[in-house]
């Protein structure tokens, strides 16, 4: 039997309301529901096929780099162009929606740290 799909699916499928920022052919952006920086936007591929970014860099190099494409551009249009990319792989990394997602923080982030 399929996995159940995920939160990220449904708001995919229109099934349940996000803030969607941006979409195209192979992903759908949006703003997260509890930001952690003034900005803070999801990219996500449409397919489900990726649960995390290890499985996505092996299967799929081409829409890694257009989900990177994505967070610039809208790094550009919803701040000052300056960002910081997060992709968390794996439970013990604090993942905790399995379909591959990037996390596009900007807009007045606190300087020299990582979290
Ligand atoms: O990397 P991780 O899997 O922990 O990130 C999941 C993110 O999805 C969280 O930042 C959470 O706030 C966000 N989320 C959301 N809308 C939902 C459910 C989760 O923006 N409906």
């Amino acid at each position: 039997m399929p996995d159940a799909p995920t939160i990220f699916e449904r708001i995919i499928a229109r099934e349940i309301p996000a803030d969607i920022v941006y979409e195209d052919d192979a992903v759908v952006a949006f703003r997260d529901i509890a930001p952690q920086a003034p900005v803070h936007l999801l990219v996500v591929p449409r397919t489900a096929a990726y649960p995390d970014v290890a499985a996505l860099a092996d299967a799929d190099p081409a829409l890694l780099a257009h989900i990177i494409a994505v967070a610039k551009r809208l790094a550009a249009e919803h701040a000052d162009g300056d960002f910081r990319l997060i992709f968390n792989s794996g439970e013990g990394a604090g993942q905790t929606v399995f379909h591959v997602h990037a996390h596009v923080l900007a807009g007045g982030l606190t300087e020299g740290t990582l979290g």
